[in-house]
């Protein structure tokens, strides 16, 4: 069975005043949103989605939101509900990134009520899992892994599992320059693979993507993409800029050929 299409998602995190976002979005709906090789989503501000999703909503470029509230309506002053994204067409929602649990506190308890949120309201999650430094020199990787997407995923079923993409983004590689090398990101992934599978089953796990996540660059998206379980990536700093976003989709276009 080939591989699954290729997905490549920014997330341009608390970054672009609407007018900012607006030319980025024009930038990359011009050089990638006529193609259908490659899924691309951008992730901009709550502030920005309206507006982006105006400008690429004829494109084959997706929306996504960068986090939402567990909760559907009511007094959560300041959330933003999974209904109101998806009044906004908005596709995908980053869950669980590793900011959202170090700097607001999100537990694997929060991020499993927001999947399933999402889940309910046909928002598909980007949901993120990663070690830090520490517990990769403690050998804790792939249990502290393992850990966040049992208690992350719990009592999802089988049936809209397929719509869930993990991104494996290791906390030490975010934002530092520093990237996993292509092995040892194809090692985690491999072993996400195989959880998922027992999880819910291998056909359901072979269509699950699983992105990268960690200073992905146009200079190293070749070697991360070719390998077998990696199905994308999440990117930040190069997704802030058209040229080198575009660049790592080019990497998925060339090997996806
Ligand atoms: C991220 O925060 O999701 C990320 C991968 O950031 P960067 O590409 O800047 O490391």
């Amino acid at each position: 069975m080939g591989r699954v299409k290729y997905l490549i998602a920014g997330n341009w995190k608390m970054n672009k005043v609407t007018s900012d976002a607006s030319d980025l979005a024009k930038e990359i709906q011009h050089q990638a949103g006529n193609q259908t090789a490659v899924n691309v989503v951008v992730c901009p501000p709550f502030t920005s989605l309206q507006s982006v999703s105006n400008l690429i909503k004829d494109s084959n470029v997706q929306l996504g939101a960068q986090n939402m509230s567990a909760e559907s309506s009511g007094a959560f002053t300041g959330e933003v509900s999974a209904e109101m994204l998806r009044d906004l067409l908005t596709n995908y929602v980053i869950l669980g990134h590793s900011e959202r649990r170090a700097y607001y506190g999100e537990t694997d308890e929060v991020v499993n009520r927001k999947v399933h949120a999402a889940l309910e309201n046909s928002l598909k999650p980007i949901f993120c899992v990663g070690e830090t430094l520490e517990q990769r020199e403690a050998g804790q990787t792939l249990s502290i892994i393992q850990d966040q997407i049992k208690s992350g995923l719990i009592h999802v079923t089988a049936d809209k599992a397929d719509s869930i993409v993990v991104a494996y983004e290791p906390v030490w590689a975010i934002g530092t320059g520093k990237t996993a090398t292509p092995e040892m990101a194809q090692e985690v992934h491999s072993e996400i693979r195989k959880q998922l599978s027992e999880l819910f089953n291998a056909d359901v796990a072979s269509k699950i993507k699983i992105l990268y996540g960690g200073s992905m660059k146009p200079e190293n998206a070749d070697e991360l993409l070719a390998q077998e379980d990696i199905d994308g990536g999440l990117i930040g700093g190069a997704a802030l800029n058209a040229r080198s976003f575009c660049g790592i989709i080019e990497s998925a276009i060339r090997l996806s050929a």
